[in-house]
């Protein structure tokens, strides 16, 4: 069994220089059976820093935002750069905890990596300049070119290629937690999205693909459990890739109202927005016609004008995003009037990157914009799968102006290729089930990123034959801020913040009512230690503030447990223990208080 001591003790025994006092080492010793957490001497609220506010920061739009900083847990110091006070930090704390613990599991082992690392390998893997902006570069004395790392792929494999000879060198996990540096465009809602945050990031070295496979199932795996035991409610999606490409990638997602992405929900489906696809509700269609039709629209441009004058659905219509391709190509991508081009789908559905077509580009390849079309463009399009033509007819741009065509037939009219790169809405069917679109914070996510970075920076091994091999990599990144940010959105209440058992501050804030000196005082000052002596990490409230005070700080601090020790329940040997989430409170026997309240701290969420 670990021995673990509390700087308490180690302080009692400097100061009376008689070694470690050994009722405290009994007490301290029980504890390794009990919760998860870092230790500390249990701080007396009367000595401790938890700079509560009644009012929320007047830029505050989230939740958690208000309340990380009306609990005292976090404090700004500039655009997107935040401290953690003691309290916030224990929380984050153990939330790195619960993730060390599910990475170790795993067999992934801890390292560290610095922050500041050599421009010359973002050079080699060619995201010096991809990353963009959001990079800090820096210069040292030596005018040797740096840059702060937002993440570190180019370190790692940087190792791997000096550490793997040959295929016995694979598997390999590493991972460790470090501050990261981002020029984030738009920092907001405190921890939320920050320029300097800490993440846990892991990086798996495998033989193949099929070994990448496993790496990142036993990831998934361990971020079920890392995710389940900080008590979030949670769920991963299929992600986008991203431009640089990639072998899969999953999203792990808390929902609440302060999330910046939409995921797309229905019975054994999820998926980013950015990437979900699903059935479109039929739409009513006028009759095709024998050949396109041509009708004057005069000075009318949107879709909305346009169907409204012609009398048909919105959908009827078929809008054109005409896009420019690196070739410098002109591709008409086509959908349905009534929906909106995904420009991640349709990068994915043109194989290739491209920008919209300027005005000009439009006006000499196509025809007048405001009315662009399909029929007799002289260009490759692109037709949204949800463009359907079952005996109906559309009414799509002419390329002339003040001018309609209707009665249109794909495929009769002018030829297409197909793609999906319409953005999902609530009301489409994914399995015939219409499908929910909620918003969610991103907390984790899991990357193949197959060979780009070793065969960039040269991190290769000699398979069983001998021959050189790119080695195949994953990466895993979690932000244990956002887990933080996320529980505090999904569980407060009125009152404040109701922290998830596993990653609460305190397992238990002890408030006192009664002034210096009272009977409760003495009463309370013996639970304290009792509650420790149990292993509940204990915050004290023993100041001399009234109970209205106490009480507000406690519910808004959201310790799953608030014990009250008070003149009137005293007076029948009792105590008072409520629930923070729900705020039920039930008495409980004086004697063996302890045991009673570790049992229901137990019984928390
Ligand atoms: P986002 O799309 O939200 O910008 P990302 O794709 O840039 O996230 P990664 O680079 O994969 O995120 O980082 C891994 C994890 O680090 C994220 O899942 C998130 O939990 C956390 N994270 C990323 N950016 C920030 C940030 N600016 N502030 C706090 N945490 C962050
Ligand atoms: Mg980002």
């Amino acid at each position: 069994m670990v021995l673990l001591l509390s700087s308490r003790s180690i302080r009692a025994s400097a100061d009376s220089g008689t070694g470690v006092s050994s009722t405290r080492q009994t007490a301290v010793t029980s504890r390794s059976v009990l919760p998860v957490g870092t230790l500390a001497r249990m701080p007396r609220l009367s000595e401790y820093l938890l700079p509560t506010e009644r009012e929320p920061p007047a830029d505050a739009e989230a939740l958690s935002h208000k309340l990380l900083v009306r609990a005292g847990l976090v404090r700004q110091v500039g655009a997107g750069l935040w401290s953690w006070m003691p309290a916030g930090w224990r929380a984050h704390q153990r939330i790195v905890q619960i993730i060390r613990e599910e990475m170790n599991a795993i067999g992934a082992m801890e390292m560290l990596m610095p922050i500041m690392q050599p421009a010359e390998l973002w050079r080699r893997s060619g995201r010096y300049d991809a990353f963009g902006d959001e990079l800090f570069k820096l210069e040292d004395r030596k005018q040797a070119d740096l840059v702060l790392g937002p993440t570190s792929e180019e370190v790692v494999t940087t190792h791997a290629a000096a550490f793997v000879r040959s295929y016995r060198d694979l598997p390999k996990i590493l991972y460790h937690f470090q501050t990261k540096e981002r020029d984030e465009p738009r920092p907001r809602a405190a921890v939320l999205r920050s320029r300097e945050f800490v993440m846990k990031d892991a990086y798996s070295f495998d033989r193949d693909r099929a070994g990448l496979d496993v790496s990142y199932e036993k990831h998934a795996r361990a971020y079920d459990r890392i995710f389940d035991r900080c008590g979030l409610e949670w769920y991963s999606v299929e992600a986008d890739v991203g431009a640089m490409g990639g072998f899969g990638a999953h999203e792990y997602m808390a929902p609440c109202p302060a999330g910046e992405n939409d995921v797309v929900l229905a019975p054994g489906y999820a998926a980013n927005l950015e990437v979900a696809s699903a059935q479109a509700p039929h739409v009513e269609l006028p009759p095709a016609l024998a050949a396109p039709e041509e009708v004057a629209t005069p000075g009318l441009t949107t879709i909305a004008e346009v169907a409204g004058a012609l009398e048909v659905a919105e959908g009827a219509l078929l809008k054109a995003y005409p896009v420019v391709l690196n070739d410098d190509s002109l591709v008409l991508a086509m959908l349905r009037g009534d929906h909106k081009v995904n420009e991640i789908k349709l990068g994915l559905a043109l194989g290739a990157q491209f920008r919209p077509a300027t005005a000009q580009e439009i006006e000499e390849r196509l025809g007048p914009p405001g009315s662009i079309g399909p029929v007799g463009a002289q260009v490759r399009i692109l037709l949204d799968d949800a463009v359907v033509a079952d005996g109906g007819g559309y009414v799509v741009g002419a390329n002339r102006p003040n001018l309609h065509l209707r009665g249109v037939v794909p495929g009769r009219d002018f030829a297409y290729e197909r793609g999906d790169f319409r953005t999902v809405l609530s009301g489409d069917t994914v399995g015939g089930h219409a499908v929910r679109i909620e918003p969610a914070i991103e907390v984790g996510n899991i990357f193949k990123l197959g060979t780009r970075y070793s065969v960039a920076l040269g991190a290769n091994y000699l398979d069983q034959s001998g021959s050189s091999q790119p080695i195949w990599m994953g990466c895993y990144g979690i932000g244990p801020a956002r887990i933080a940010a996320a529980a505090i959105e999904q569980f407060a209440d009125a009152s404040g913040i109701s922290w998830p058992r596993a990653i609460a501050p305190f397992d238990v804030h002890l408030v006192s009512l009664g002034k210096e000196g009272a009977e409760e005082r003495a009463y309370a000052d013996r639970l304290y230690e009792e509650l420790e002596t149990a292993g509940l990490q204990t915050l004290y409230d023993d100041r001399d503030a009234g109970p209205g005070e106490k009480f507000a700080d406690a519910e808004l601090l959201g310790c799953p447990l608030r014990v009250t020790v008070g003149r009137r329940t005293l007076q029948n040997r009792e105590i008072e223990v409520q629930v923070r989430r729900g705020q039920e409170s039930r008495t409980v026997p004086l004697d063996g208080a302890a045991a009673t309240v570790f049992d229901l701290w137990r019984e928390t969420a």
